[in-house]
């Protein structure tokens, strides 16, 4: 009898083989600077937890207070009974925290995009899209089913080479970027970006994920970051990673956001947030409106930390946010340096194939607010040690 199912037994065989095998690492604590990784203590350089949210006892106090009053699950999707006034208040906060026309939520950041494309091009349309675009806004251009050209990374020179080749061919022309790109912590050039694009009719989307709580005035995100209010037609956020909870935004033109309520498939047929989700995100909109201190010390944190790994020889590429790649080069090296680390007490994980290009695996350091000087100095030490002893570093 031929098993149907042998073939992904020979294809896990190759990723352990290609040093790619995804070994994931489970917590027995919050998040925090510190975790509980597999039953061991262990300093955190990995989460997408940049303020220290995820576990803060203003945001768990909401949750807990929100659930008292209505519960856990909203018991539908948004269009039918699952939008709940908490639900409304929040896009509406969103809108006003990012300074926009208005905002609609989604379960998280995967599914704003996934709705927000399809919504907006379809077969008889382009999409022009930086070659490193994240995961999900290639599978909301897949999903739209129309022409998608990439461009070059960042590039805003190519971009419009390829508006002037492509765009004339189509009905209507999308352009989509991410506005950090997480896997190396650089930028998209929006400000160019935008100008290019407005010769061309085109709609101006950024994912903005690893910007909001980040970069801006007081982490209001990427097009703060550029002085383009107004200008960038959608923008696409999470709540998963600086707010530290979970839930997704598109936020921007009024039009747009309303065009989702009626045509934004995941928003129709996908249950609304949680209420502990919401009530968390509610107060983590209050908290970066009334204070800039912990995005001031994301930063100190950060440049800290980057500053002494380049004082170390480590290469840390082309990073301008707190997302710290630090680069190996081969996948194999790459899990041998987080294995290393983790003995160290430091867990760091490697990132390979096809998260990042062949050949360009790495260690991602993700500094947090939540560290404390003494932490990173810690971790830098670990670095250090690992790094000689595999000859990355003299
Ligand atoms: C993390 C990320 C997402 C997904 O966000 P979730 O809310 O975790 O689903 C989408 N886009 C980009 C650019 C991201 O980095």
């Amino acid at each position: 009898m031929t098993d149907k199912l042998t073939w992904i037994d020979e294809e896990l065989q190759n990723l352990h083989n290609a040093g790619l095998y995804n070994h994931i690492r489970t917590l027995g604590s919050p998040q925090g600077a510190w975790l509980v990784v597999d039953g061991k203590k262990a300093l955190n350089f990995c989460s997408n937890n940049y303020l220290g949210l995820a576990n803060h006892p203003r945001l768990v106090a909401a949750a807990k207070k929100a659930m008292d009053q209505y519960g856990v699950g909203p018991g539908a999707v948004r269009t039918i009974a699952g939008t709940m006034d908490m639900h409304v208040k929040l896009d509406q906060r969103l809108a006003e925290f990012k300074g926009v026309d208005a905002a609609i939520t989604f379960q998280s950041g995967f599914t704003a995009n996934l709705a927000v494309i399809p919504a907006l091009v379809g077969k008889e349309d382009v999409i022009f899209s930086d070659a490193l675009n994240h995961a999900s806004i290639i599978d909301g251009c897949r999903l739209s089913r129309a022409k998608i050209i990439a461009y070059e990374h960042a590039s805003a020179t190519d971009l419009e080479l390829q508006l002037k080749a492509h765009r004339a061919n189509f009905r209507r022309a999308l352009v989509v970027t991410d506005g950090v790109f997480s896997m190396d912590g650089d930028l998209a050039p929006l400000d160019e970006i935008y100008a290019v694009t407005q010769n061309y009719e085109a709609i101006l989307m950024v994912d903005d994920a690893h910007g909001e709580g980040v970069v801006g005035k007081g982490g209001r995100g990427i097009v703060d970051h550029f002085k383009l209010h107004g200008k960038v037609d959608v923008e696409v956020g999470t709540m998963s990673k600086a707010f530290g909870v979970m839930g997704g935004v598109v936020a921007g033109n009024a039009k747009v956001v309303e065009w989702l309520r009626q045509r934004g498939r995941p928003f129709l047929f996908s249950s609304a947030m949680t209420i502990p989700d919401v009530a968390a995100c509610l107060e983590a909109v209050d908290m970066l409106e009334e204070s800039t201190e912990l995005v001031d010390k994301l930063w100190d944190n950060a440049n800290y930390f980057k500053k002494e790994m380049a004082t170390l020889g480590f290469d840390t590429g082309k990073s301008v946010t707190p997302i710290t790649p630090v680069m190996l080069g081969e996948a194999p090296l790459a899990q041998e340096f987080s294995r290393k680390l983790y003995e160290a007490g430091v867990f760091g994980m490697a990132l390979g194939f096809p998260t990042v290009p062949r050949g360009k695996a790495r260690i991602r350091v993700m500094i947090s607010a939540a560290h404390a000087r003494e932490d990173l100095d810690l971790g830098l030490e670990a670095f250090l040690r690992v790094g000689r002893q595999l000859g990355v570093i003299a």
